[in-house]
Order: C-alpha cells, then structure tokens, then sequence
C-alpha cells in the first residue's frame, strides 16, 4: 500500500491583525475594509520558506527514523536560492542521510501538489521508499494590496511510503494549462496580478471543478463517495461556489483558513490537507486539489494506522501558538519593505566562507556536536578533546545532535548597541539539560520573557544575510518552549506537606483540594460535627476529601480530631509526620458558630467559639510550630473575620475569637521569623453552611470557596515572602486590612500630667488618622508614640492645632509620620539601610529611617551611623516625595545632595510608593 505516512506543518508565531492594515493604510486604499477580517501568519524576520520546511518536516518526522528516509522534495516559489539546491540546505538541516535525492520544485502553485504526487509515483514504481515532501512560502506582497491581507505564511510536510500508511494513494488527475492570473517575473520581488474577476470565474471556478470531476470519473466515484474536499481558493465566496458546483456540501468542504493564517501559497493544499487529517477518522475518503496553471487532483483513504500516529504539533498545535500583533510598521521592516536606518554596525562584513561551510555542514546547518564514546559526555563544538575535565579523551568524538534536545536558559542579555531586525538583540547561553551548551540568539520572543531557567527549544533560522553577495546564513537559534514561562511562574507545592482543619467541607475542602492538585500532600482534619459544633462527628467528611484527592492523582490522609483540645491538636500534627515524614503548611481554618446577643450568651456558648476559633489555633500551632521549626520552613495561615475585625450584632463569641487571632499572628510572626515561619491572616467571605443564612442568596450564588482559594494558597506558599499581615478575600476581591495608628499627640508639659480636659481640647487631632502608620511591633509602637508630631503650644489649647505646614505647603513632619505608611516590606528582603534626612528651612528637620528586617521605622533626630544622609530644602523634599520632582532630577541639579553610600540612596524609590 502507497501513501501518506506521517504529516506535519508550521505556522510561524507572530499574526498581523488584518485591520491593522487597514488601519495603516486605508486612508489610501478604502477597499481593504472589505477583507480586513481575522489575522494572516506573518513570518519573524529571520523566517523563510527553508526555515519553515525545516520546522514542518521536524514535526512531520516525529517518532520516525530518518535514516529511512531516501528522498526530499522542497516546493515553493519564494526560495531563498535560484541556483543552490534548497533541499539540500533542508536535508542537512533535518540531517537527513546523504544518499538521498533532493529536489526543489517551483514556479506554480501547485507545485506543492506536484512535488507530493511525483514522490507518491515514485514510490509506488518502487523506486524510492519514504520520501519527505516539504511545502513552504513567504509571498512577498505590496503594501495595501488585497494580497496582502489574503496571503499567509506558513508549511507543510508529509512522509510518502508504503509501510504504516495512515491515508493510502487512491489516484490522481492533472490537468495543466498555461492559464496566467498571476506571475512573478525571474528576479522580481512581487507577483503582477490580473483581474480577480477573470482569476476567480475562468481560472478557479473552472479549472479546479474540472480536476476533481476528472479524478472522481477516473476513479468510478461520485461526491457522495467522498468525506473530506481540499482544495485552495482566497475567494472566500468562490471556495464556496466551487464547491457548491462539485456537490459537495458545507460539512465536506475543508476551510480556507483565511481567518487564522492566510493562503500559505505552494504550501497551502497540503497545510489544508494536513488540518484534514488531523480530525479525520479510519475509512474517510479525502479528495484535495492543487490549483496553479492548471491542476492537481488527489484522492486518499484514511487507514486504521492513523490512530497509531505519534501526537505532534500539525496545524493545530500551531494555531494556537500565536502572539498577534497590531503593529503593521514592525510587519513593514519584517518584510525590508521599509528601510530604516540600521547604522554603520550593520554595514560589517558578513561574507560565508564556503569553505567553512562545507566543512562545518553538520555543526552549522545540522547543530551536530560530539558525544564522547568513553564518559558520554555532549559538548558542543565537536572537538578533538573531551571537556570533561574527569575524562579529557582524545578523538573518542561521535556525532550527536542538539536540535530535539530539552535546554534551558543559562544567561541572557538584551543588547540595544548590537544590529538587530527586532532590538534588542537577545543571546545567551543555552543550557542542554543531557549536557552540552552553546551561545545562541533568542527568537520569537520579547526580553521580558527571558529568564535564567526557562526551557527553550531550538529552531532553525536565517541568522545573517550578505545582501552584497546575496547569501543567506542559517544557523539554529532558541526560543521558549511553549507554555514554559507559565509553568515557571506556576506556584507549585510539590513536596510540601500540608494541614487544613476543618477541611471536610466549605473553604477548607477548597484549601485542600487544591494544595493536592498543586503537589502537596495533605492531611485533611475534620470533625464532622454540626455547624454549631455539636453532635458526635463523622468521619465522613474528612473521608470524602481524602477521596476525592486520591481520585485526582493526589496524596491525603483523614484525620478527624478535634481541633480544640491538647491531645487533638497533637494527634493532627502527628498524622502528618508519620504518613509523610513533615509538615510544611498548617491552614487553621476549623470553625463554628452560635450567634446570641451578649445578654443572651451563656458561657458554654461562649466558650464553645473561643474554644474551636482561639485555643484550636493554639492547640494545633504549638506542635506545628515545633515541627516547622525543624524543617527550617513554615507556612501558618490563621483565619479570622470581617465580624472581628469591624464587629457584627450578635458573634461577640465569635468577634472576640476570631480578632484574638489578629493578636496571636503579631507575635507569632515575630517568633517564626528566624525559623523562616511567616503567619498570616485571612478573612474569607465565601459560601458555605456558615453563610447560608446571613447571606442574600445572589451573594451565596457568586460566592464560591474556590474565590477566596488563591489568596490562602498564596500566603502558604513559597512565594509569599509577607508574614504578620490580614488579607480580605472574596468574590475575587482581595484587599489587606491593618491596625493602623495615627500621629501622637503630646499633652501636658515635661513635669505636669494631662488633664481630662486636655483630651477634650485636643480630641479632634487625636482622633485624626491622617499620617497614621502601620507599626511592626511593641517596640515600634512605644517608640512611635514617643514621638510626637509636635507638641500643642499653650496658645492653641482651646482651639485645635492645625498640623504645622512648611513652607510652600510641606508638611514635612507628617510626611515622615506618613513614611512607613508607603514603606514596600516585599522590596526590602534583605536590605539593611539608615537613611538620614536634613531637611532645610521652614518645617524642616532631622528626621532617620531604619529598615530592617523588611520593617520600616521613622524617629527624629541623627542617627550615629546612617547609610547615607540626604540633604533638601523642604519645599524641594515635599516636590520629591508628592512625585512631581523625580529623584535624579533633584539630585543632578542639586537640589538633593547626598553624602555617604550614594548607591543605597537609590533604595529610596524602590522601598517607598512616591507619588
Ligand atoms: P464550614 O462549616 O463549611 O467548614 C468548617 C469545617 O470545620 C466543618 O467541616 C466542620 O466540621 C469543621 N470543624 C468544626 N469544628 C471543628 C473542630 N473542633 N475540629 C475539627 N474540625 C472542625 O465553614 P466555612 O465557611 O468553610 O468556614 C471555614 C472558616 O472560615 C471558619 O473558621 C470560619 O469561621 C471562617 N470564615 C468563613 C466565612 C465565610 O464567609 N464562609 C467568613 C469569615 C470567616
């Protein structure tokens, strides 16, 4: 059996929006808007029709041994080279074996048909077995044409043999006319176009109908026979028509792809002809048509064998690998339609030494390397010597091929001085994750998608051009493996070992399920008790999560212990160390409710809540904390409320445990800190047994557990640097709350006690919250409250003191009450500065501020050892801080004098909001 034995095609990344030409350009040519729909592939600037051969045959030679194949046949009319045989440059790149014929086939469109069916004939005439059919067009267009919006880039590429033959050659009908809609002149860049009128009604709407009815007589069928029509047409209202008049409804006829890609020219049938396959099921008979000067008819029928076909890419996979792109400028240099200037650098010699290139053919084209026969070592240049430093053998080089490896990003750079098509010119090292590295350019990217780490995959691109000599220099390049960034930004659990109490049902079930699916392995503590927390418990709860983890390929163990007693809060704990050996994660998130006005709150009432909320965190933590301790890592998360934290009618149980909590994370923070255990808080509004009657049923609808889920497994992770702080989460809504406290007042001289009257005096400003400042600790707080904005003068009591302005409006002394207030703790790990600041003139002061710790304190006066010490007046400081004076501005005028470690000065934008 004769046929097709593989597929494969390439899409190139980049998409032009098609109403970005027209947005471009319709102010000159209106009639674009007829056709500015969807988007057409648009090759990178180092893409062209050998590039994208060698992308589509890779991917049609997945899970195939190349040493079979004994034939390449390249189609296309945009080759780089007239007289240098394209194939050959696609052979050696694939690594084909050199006892192969390899041959291009060109000027018509259809010579992608032309090149699959002559390979079909010449294997069934026994000539040659697999061969590897390569189609690929890069169609240069002119500006605000039709054609330009209508053409895309792209490939294809299929094995032809006679062994697992996925859809057998049934036969072919050609007819050939010297039927010229269009040409392209030898040497000329774009095709001369004749009325699409006369193209659509004389050349496709008959020359192609009259194919497929020769091939469906030759071959005793009629349309019904047939499942799948291939054939090519950028007429959008044509491609229907034609097929209308071979009787071949919507469902048969494959689409043109005009939406997503465009016509990919000599590829185009054979891409079509691909995404056909790729749905197409055992049994379907396809008939596909090339149209160029004439046309080629084919008929195949789908075997059993495609079901044993290895996944690849195809044309699939490809669609959906784009990165679309509005920016028709970018596009106009892509295709040198446009000439900007490029600068002297670019005018360096590029010239190939051919003798090099022969030599090198392997390493170049083909990024052949070496393996060292003795300690298996790859190494890229093949050389004499091995480069393992153990082993250093001399010539036990064999040759071993990098293009498939996996590799990842050692270094990288973005450099705006080198010459490049798409500055930065982005290169660096590439890592071989079997061994082996090299110095690559980085390619259909952005520099902010690098990163050290990020898997990246190798493609074969034009490297340089010598426009002098006009040669193309190839070479492999790396770029990001698909879904990679996203993979390395994913928060993983992997190896972490997690409690969540109460876990049997609402939030907690959540949490768990998905810290499982993540990676962790978690014990699921629940009771299983009333809402109220009365009744026996079951284990049921608890059972059903653990099931359903273990379900989804996760690890759990039940637990149903009662959080709020000592042997409870132990055994939970246990439960983690002996099923998985630590405990990374501990969620407290057990709860209860028994709502009564205090008047009506009997004590077992009220201790029943402080007893689950308040003593079930301490009963569970305490252990927890021991074991964290001993991993060197901890996570603890504390749940409280928002009828803690801002009160509600009838949970004064509930209030004063859950704002009991508040309490026992700020000093536990402080005791974690060393051990690396961060603490922190969350109050969750979510849907649950809890909820079910206080919330109007709309809210109950929306808000689902699975909302409040990412902000609680952020806290728990690794990522999350913050500890000691209270997140609300809810409904997607995320925000922190804090214990702010506002700018002291101090009342009274240095030997006389405040009166009462002097709280009434002074009510309004003590009350007043402005500039107030979250503080980080007992210590932070005592400091704080020492230091007074300013002392009321015995003149203003009786009348509120106004807080002092400076001149110009600068209230200097609230902007340093304020500072902390703006302090960034996530910027400063690690960082351990004292900032000293002597502001002039009216207002102004001496103010310092330490950060530590990734805390922040503001006091006034000098500091013994400040960093650096940064000098202003204050109106210009006031500017600085309110962000309408940038820093460097300030300091290259003079206006900011800085002594000491001018470096750290920077830290200043960094570690506080400006502006
Ligand atoms: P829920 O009733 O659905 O889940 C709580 C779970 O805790 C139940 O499965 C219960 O069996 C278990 N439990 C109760 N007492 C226990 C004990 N002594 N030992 C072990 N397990 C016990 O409620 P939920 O809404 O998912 O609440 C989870 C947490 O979130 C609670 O701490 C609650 O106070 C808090 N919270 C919830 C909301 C909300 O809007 N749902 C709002 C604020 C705070």
């Amino acid at each position: 059996m004769i046929g097709i034995t593989s597929y494969g095609a390439y899409i190139p990344k980049l998409r032009l929006e098609r109403t970005a030409i027209f947005q471009a350009m319709g102010w000159f040519a209106p009639a674009l808007m007829m056709v500015a729909d969807g988007e057409r592939a648009m090759c990178n600037w180092d893409e062209d029709a050998v590039t994208m051969a060698v992308a589509a045959s890779r991917d049609c030679l997945t899970g195939m041994d190349k040493r079979q194949v004994q034939g390449l046949f390249l189609a296309s009319t945009t080759l780089p080279f007239a007289d240098r045989q394209n194939a050959g440059i696609v052979a050696t790149a694939l690594n084909l074996p050199d006892a192969i014929l390899a041959s291009d086939f060109t000027a018509s469109q259809k010579a992608g048909t032309s090149a699959l069916l002559t390979a079909l004939e010449s294997a069934q005439g026994g000539a040659r077995r697999n061969i590897l059919v390569a189609a690929a067009d890069r169609r240069e267009t002119r500006p605000a044409s039709f054609y330009e919006m209508w053409y895309g880039d792209g490939a294809a590429a299929l094995m032809v043999g006679d062994r697992d033959v996925i859809a057998e050659f049934k036969g072919s009908y050609t007819v050939s006319y010297d039927f010229v809609e269009h040409y392209r002149a030898a040497g000329r860049h774009f095709d001369y176009t004749w009325e699409e009128r006369w193209a659509r009604d004389e050349g496709y709407g008959k020359i192609i109908p009259e194919a497929v009815s020769g091939l469906l007589q030759k071959l005793g069928l009629t349309m019904a026979d047939v499942d799948h029509l291939v054939f090519p047409c950028v007429f959008q209202a044509e491609h229907r028509n034609i097929a209308k008049k071979l009787g071949a409804g919507p469902e048969k006829v494959a689409d043109n792809m005009h939406a997503v890609c465009g016509e990919t020219g000599t590829a185009h049938s054979l891409l079509m002809l691909v995404r056909t396959l790729e749905t197409a099921r055992p049994g379907d008979r396809i008939v596909m048509a090339g149209f160029g000067q004439g046309c080629n008819a084919l008929c195949f029928e789908v075997t059993d064998a495609i079901a044993d076909l290895p996944p690849r890419i195809a044309v699939s996979g490809y669609l959906a690998r784009k990165k679309t792109t509005g920016n028709y400028t970018r596009w106009l240099k892509f295709r040198n339609l446009i000439q900007p200037e490029m600068g002297i650098r670019a005018e360096a010699p590029a010239q190939t030494a051919m003798t090099a290139l022969w030599r090198k053919r392997k390493m170049l084209l083909g990024l052949v390397g070496g393996i060292c026969r003795q300690c298996g070592t790859p190494q890229f240049p093949k050389m004499d010597i091995c480069v393992n430093p153990e082993c250093g053998a001399h010539h036990t080089q064999d040759d071993y091929e990098f293009a498939g490896r996996p590799a990842r990003i050692k270094t990288f750079t973005g450099d705006l001085l080198a010459v490049s098509v798409d500055p930065p010119h982005k290169y660096g090292m590439v890592q071989f994750e079997d061994g082996g590295r090299l110095m690559a350019d980085f390619t259909d990217c952005d520099f902010e998608e690098l990163q050290v780490g990020l898997p990246v995959q190798m493609v074969f691109r034009r490297r340089t051009e010598d426009e002098q000599r006009g040669f193309v220099n190839y070479f492999w390049k790396a770029t990001p493996a698909p879904g990679a960034a996203e993979e390395m930004k994913r928060i993983s659990f992997a190896g972490r070992v997690a409690i969540v109490t109460g876990a049997g049902a609402g939030l907690g079930r959540a949490y768990a399920l998905e810290l499982a699916r993540r990676g962790a392995k978690v014990v699921v503590n629940d009771l299983g008790g009333a809402r109220d927390g009365s009744g026996a418990g079951s284990s049921t709860p608890a059972d059903q999560v653990v099931e359903e983890i273990q379900a989804a390929g996760g690890e759990a163990v039940a637990n149903y212990d009662n959080v709020a007693t000592p042997e409870g809060g132990e055994r939970i704990v246990r439960a983690a160390l002996e099923a998985f050996g630590r405990l990374d994660i501990l969620v407290n998130n057990a709860g209860i409710l028994r709502d009564k006005s205090l008047i009506k709150m009997e004590p077992e009432n009220w201790h029943a809540v402080l007893d689950v909320h308040l003593h079930g965190a301490y009963r569970v933590t305490r252990p927890a904390m021991a074991a964290m301790r001993d991993g060197g890592f901890g996570r603890i998360l504390l749940t409280t409320s928002a009828a803690g934290l801002y009160g509600n009618f009838g949970q004064t149980n509930y209030a004063a445990a859950k704002m009991a909590l508040v309490g026992l994370m700020n000093s536990l923070k402080l005791e974690g800190q060393k051990h690396n255990i961060k603490v922190n808080t969350i109050a969750p509004l979510a849907a649950s047994r809890l909820t079910e009657d206080v919330m109007p049923p709309e809210l109950f609808e929306r808000a689902q557990p699975e909302y409040v889920v990412p902000m609680a497994l952020y806290l728990c992770s690794e990522a999350c640097d913050r500890s000691g702080a209270i997140f609300n989460a809810g409904m997607g809504y995320f925000s922190r709350a804090a214990v702010m406290t506002g700018p002291p007042v101090q009342l009274g001289g240095d030997d006389t006690v405040p009166t009462v009257e002097d709280i009434a005096d002074h009510w309004e400003r003590i009350n007043d919250l402005r500039g107030a400042k979250e503080l980080a600790d007992l210590n932070a707080a005592t400091v704080d409250l020492m230091t007074p904005v300013q002392k009321p003068s015995s003149a203003a009591a009786g009348a509120e003191a106004k807080p002092a302005a400076a001149e110009g409006g600068v209230d200097v002394q609230a902007i340093f009450d304020g500072l902390a207030g703006t302090f960034k703790a996530e910027a400063a790990q690690g960082v351990d500065v004292v900032f000293q600041f002597l502001i002039s003139g009216s207002g102004g002061g001496e103010w310092s501020c330490t950060i530590r710790d990734q805390t922040c304190s503001v006091a006034n006066g000098r500091h013994d050892k400040p960093t650096c010490t940064l000098k202003m007046a204050a109106g210009d400081f006031g500017a600085m801080i309110g962000g309408r004076l940038p820093p460097m501005q300030a300091f290259t005028s003079g206006k900011l004098k800085i002594e000491g470690d001018i470096m750290k000065s920077q830290l200043i934008e960094k570690l506080f909001k400006i502006g």
